[in-house]
Parts: structure tokens; sequence; C-alpha cells
């Protein structure tokens, strides 16, 4: 990866006469890292058992919170639906499961009583989603009743009576899969529970659902244990999820190296070899089977200190970015990577880009971040929040896609409400609930500020808060205002994106003779004062994004923004559903004809709207306009383009 460029900043070292240095101000303190920093900070102590740990780290999500925009709809919408969830129905299956009477209407979808990943979402995705709001939103009443759910699994584990195991489904599955019949995919049901349960014990302190948790790892513990290690692997031929990732995740938590042994039980070596010797052969994989794998070779690298591990996740996460994803940052064709590295412009249908896929590899960056603060990785972070997360929600009432269709011609399709409960509804409820998780990261001595997303940050161990006022993409970049106790000294570490187009920065009115060039940071160190105020302006400009494997077939961008052509609107009927728009209802979409010495002359901006664009010289008139921002419209994102020289 290329190193973190920063900006030589010797003229910019304030030659204030405030001698207050940030270190004489706070103590060093180390705090533990992701997504344990809550417990942490609840504990009112540092327990690190990291090997190797993260440069750069989060703040605890309570100290962030979102302001008006974007994320904030995505946000509400996701609490909006989480508040239409009553516990019993969410109980339901687990009690019929464990012989307690349950009179609860049953969900449908992947919740139904009679589907096999059943309580996936229930008693997994949806007490991680309540952790995850209550952490960034304070929102009691969805801790409330994440605290009921909780309790009554846990009766249910009581009930169940076999050595910590908790399901909605019975334990004959796990049978099947040992005896490798058919099954769909236990483990990924258990692993969302799991999850579910640390994210309620890191994120709201509730210890029962670390009791809950360590028994499920007890009897995880004992049922791979009783497998020889070809028999495990032979298991892992089934879809886990981050099975690995969870229970590392409870060593970190507990220091009890037994979890630590019962996560490597789910490292596939047949999946780690070839990436640890740099060889793409992801050819014929499903998608979202992997990714959480690689999470755990992350999370393993940071709990063990092998840098196998780290190899494995950094070398996949580069070929996954370079070859295997498309302008969004999405990667997978019906759910899958069907070529060789590099060979995406046949790979455009109604089953593109699996949302799941899109919240895996943003957790995935997360910790490469945190390992090393490149800023080519919050780019790719920051593409997949602006073209894959935001938009896949539906504002008005929380429902969520499956796919992010790119083949040129349908439309947006999202769950009802009660009757899908997908992977995706399950992700998605986790991803807008921890929205403001990586706008800011920190050392000791700095702030990165990764997102130009409106928030409030307050750092208390610096006794420094910072505002940012921006109506980002909207606008081409953001207001920093400081508030401080008393002066501090610091670094303000500023993502200067890929897309932009020069760009300059004032601190206090004032404009900084130098800049940084794209995919950089740009380090602002000086005593810091009340009232200080950074303003980045980051002018967008249009660029194509080529298929690589065939330059006619294009995406237009402007900044970090995917623009679609925006068609004819489609009914309430067709959005409802189904996982991916019908294949054979496809809108034609017009050739596009442009220029070999300016292929973006084609798109001009709307000069009354902004981020409203129009086709220039084509025989059909076409509005563009951000893809996020498209709800209801037939769109096209890929677009075949006519070259022609003048
Ligand atoms: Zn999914």
């Amino acid at each position: 990866m290329p190193s973190l460029r920063k900006l030589s900043r010797r003229s910019f070292i304030a030659s204030s006469a405030v001698t207050v240095a940030g270190s004489a101000l706070t103590p060093k303190r180390l705090f533990a890292q992701d997504p344990v920093v809550d417990s942490i900070l609840k504990d009112g102590k540092v327990v690190s058992r990291e090997k190797a740990s993260w440069k750069v780290r989060p703040f605890p999500m309570k100290q962030v919170r979102l302001g008006d925009g974007p994320c904030t709809a995505a946000m509400e919408a996701d609490r909006k639906y989480l508040h239409s969830l009553p516990a019993d129905r969410l109980l339901h299956t687990f009690r019929i499961n464990a012989g307690i009477p349950s009179s609860a209407q049953a969900f449908g979808g992947w919740e139904a009583p009679d589907c096999e990943l059943r309580g996936h979402y229930a008693g997994g995705h949806y007490l991680s989603a309540v952790a995850l709001l209550y952490a960034s939103s304070g929102d009691e009443d969805l801790k409330k009743n994440g605290d009921a759910v909780v309790a009554e699994l846990a009766k249910c584990q009581t009930d169940l009576n076999n050595g910590g195991y908790l399901s909605a489904f019975p334990i004959e599955f796990f049978d099947r899969l040992r005896n490798r019949d058919r099954v769909w995919a236990p483990f990924y049901t258990v692993h969302k529970i799991l999850a579910g349960m640390l994210d309620m014990y890191v994120h709201t302190g509730n210890e029962q659902a670390l009791e809950v948790a360590q028994k499920m790892a007890a009897w995880t513990g004992s049922y791979t244990g009783s497998l020889s290690y070809e028999h495990m692997q032979r298991v892992l031929g089934t879809e886990y999820g981050g099975m690995g990732e969870s229970l590392a995740n409870l060593y970190a938590i507990t220091g009890k190296e037994y979890y630590l042994a019962i996560a490597q039980r789910f490292d596939k070596k047949q999946f780690f070899d070839p990436l640890a010797a740099h060889r793409d052969e992801l050819k014929g994989l499903h998608v979202n089977t992997h990714i959480p794998q690689v999470i755990a070779a992350a999370r393993l690298y940071e709990l063990t200190g092998d840098v196998r591990y780290r190899d494995i996740a950094e070398y996949f996460w580069d070929e996954v970015v370079s070859e295997r994803s498309y302008c969004t940052g999405g990667t997978s064709n019906h759910e899958s990577w069907n070529t060789d590295p590099g060979k995406l412009a046949a790979e455009l249908s109604t089953n593109t880009t699996e949302d799941c896929c899109a919240y895996n590899m943003m957790k995935l960056s997360r910790h490469l971040f945190g390992w090393k603060p490149d800023a080519r990785l919050m780019d790719y972070y920051e593409r997949l929040l602006f073209n894959h997360r935001l938009g896949t929600i539906n504002p008005e009432d929380g429902t969520m896609m499956y796919y992010l269709p790119l083949a040129s011609g349908y439309w947006k399709t999202f769950g009802k409400p009660f009757d899908a409960f997908w992977c995706c509804t399950g992700t998605g409820s986790e991803e807008y609930a921890k929205l403001a998780d990586t706008i800011y990261f920190h050392d000791d001595d700095s702030l990165y500020v990764n997102l130009y997303v409106a928030s409030h940050l307050e750092w208390p161990e610096k006794g420094l808060s910072l505002r940012q006022d921006t109506n980002f993409p909207e606008q081409q970049g953001t207001t920093l205002v400081v508030s401080a106790k008393s002066p501090v000294q610091m670094e303000i570490n500023l993502r200067i994106p890929y897309w932009t187009n020069g760009g300059n920065v004032k601190v206090n009115g004032a404009e900084l003779s130098a800049f940084s060039s794209p995919s950089s940071y740009l380090a602002l160190n000086r005593v810091w004062k009340s009232g200080d105020k950074i303003e980045l302006h980051l002018p967008m400009r249009l660029h194509t994004h080529p298929m690589p494997d065939d330059s006619t077939v294009q995406a237009m961008m402007y900044g970090p923004l995917v623009l679609a052509g925006r068609f004819d609107r489609v009914s309430k009927e067709m959005m409802y559903g189904d996982y991916e728009p019908k294949p054979t209802d496809q809108y034609k979409v017009p050739e596009i004809v442009a220029e070999a010495a300016n292929p973006t002359a084609w798109v001009q901006s709307d000069p009354k709207q902004p981020l409203v664009f129009h086709a220039a010289g084509q025989s059909d008139p076409i509005t563009l306009a951000p893809l996020y921002t498209i709800l209801q419209e037939r769109y096209a994102v890929y677009w075949k383009v006519n070259t022609k020289t003048t």
C-alpha cells in the first residue's frame, strides 16, 4: 500500500506564546481498540490483550453525534424500523424451539418458523443494531427492548439445557452440518446471535449478554472440539459468518485463551493459504461467506501478532478493491466472484453488489486503517458510504435492499417490513446504527478527520470538542470549529480525497499557502483554542469510471458520487418484496456519444439545482443525479459510450 503522505508543515507550527503541550495536559492513555473500546471505558481501567494494537483508533461511539444530513436521515429510518419490532415477535421462534409457549405472530421471510436461518435477525442482528444505536444516539427505549430480548433468550438457553446451545432452530441442524447433510448455515446464524450478545455487552453494559455469549462459546468449543482438524475443515465448507471474529472478541473481553483457540478452529485453510501466498483464487467463491473470514483474520492478527493473518487481510483487501469492485465500491455478482481478476464488464446484472458485502468490506477497511492510517482506505470507505450504503435503506420506512443492481434500466427493490429479514436487512440495521463510528479516528496526539459528515465530537481527555458543519456532498468541503477548555497542541489530519480537484484550507480565515495531494492526509499541527475554525474546500469534478476490461462501458462520477441516469418512476408494488427487479423488465437505456478528448463533456451541471446534471448532445434528454438520491425510478449507472474524435 502506498505510504501515508503528509504535508510538510514547517510553516504551520504555531509560534504562539502558549506553552501548554497536549501531552502535559493529558496523561497518555492506552485505549483498547474497536470493538471493545466502550467496555474498557465502562470499567474505568485499561485492559488490552492486543499484540498488535491499532495505531489510530475510533472514539467511543457515545462521544460522536451526527448532525443534520443524509447519514442522520438513514439512521432515523433505521431507528423507526427497529422500534416497530416487538420483543414477543422477535422471541417467538426461540421460545417455540425451547419449549416455551408463545402466541406471538410469527415473522415471515428469513425469520419464518420454517426458515433454516430463523433467529439470525431476531436474536442477532437486532441486538447488534439496538446496541449500536444506543451507543450512537442514547436511545433508552431501544436499549430496554434489547435488554428484554437478552433476558428472554437467556431463559431459552437455560431451558434448552444443552451445554449453552442457543438458537431458534433445533440442535439437530448441527448433526446435519457434522454429517455434511443438507442444511443452510447453522453457524452463520449462531454467529449473529453471539455477535449480538457481545454488542449488547460492549455497547450497553449488559452483563447477562456476556454470560449468554460465554455459554454459547462453551457449546461451540465442545462441538468443534469433538471434530478432527480435517472434519472441521469440511464443516467450514458451509457458510459460518464471522464465528472466528466473535470468538476472538470474546477472548479480548474476557482474557480466556480457550476462546482464542476455538476462534482459530474457524480458519479455513483452503481459503487462507492462497491469500497468504498472494494468489487470487477468489473466482467461484461466494463473496459474503468469505469477507467475514478475512475480518476474523484481521482480528486474529491483532490478538496473536501473527503477521500471516495481516498479510491475508491486506492482500485480500487490495485484490477485491482494485480488481473486483465496481464504481460504487461494491463487489459480487449473483453473490459470487465469477471471473478472473479485473473482468467486470460482463458482470452487470440485477444481482450485483450484495449489500452485506459493502458492510463487511467497510468493517475490514477499518481494521486496516487502524494498523496504518492510509487515506486510500478511507477513500474507499467514503465511496461505499455515499454510493452504496446511503440510498439502500428506504428513508420512508427503514426497509433495506439486498442487491444494488448495476445493470442499466432497472430499479431498487426493498424487503417488506415483516417479511424479509434477509442477511442484508440485518447488516443494514447495524450499518445505519453506526454511521458515526468512522468519521473521526485518533492517536494520543492527533486527530484524523476521515469523513465529511455533519457531526459533533467530544474528546474529554484533551478537554476538547469539535463541531463539523457541512452540507456535504452538496457542499464541496466542510468547516470544523474547535472548543477547548484551555489551548491544546495537537495535529488535526484532514483527508484530502482522491477525487478532489485542487482545493484549499483556511484556518481562522487565512488561507494556507500549501495543500496536500489527493489521497493523503493534510496535517495541521498547532496550539488550538476555542473558536478556532478550519474551512476546507474540496472542489468536485466530473470523472469517468470505465470498466477495467472494457473502456467503452463507463460510469460517470462527480467527486465521490456515482451519478445515475434517472428514468421512469416505478410503482410501489414493483419496489417491495423481491431481492431484485425482474430481469426481463428492463428499460432500454440510450447509448452515449462522447468526445475522445473530453469524455465528461456530455454531462453538464444544472445551474439551478445542486448535484443535478443533464446530458448534452445526445439523442434523448437524460437527467443524472447521485445514485444514493434515487429511490423509486429506473436508473442507469454504467453507460455504453461511443467515442468520437473531432
Ligand atoms: Zn446480504
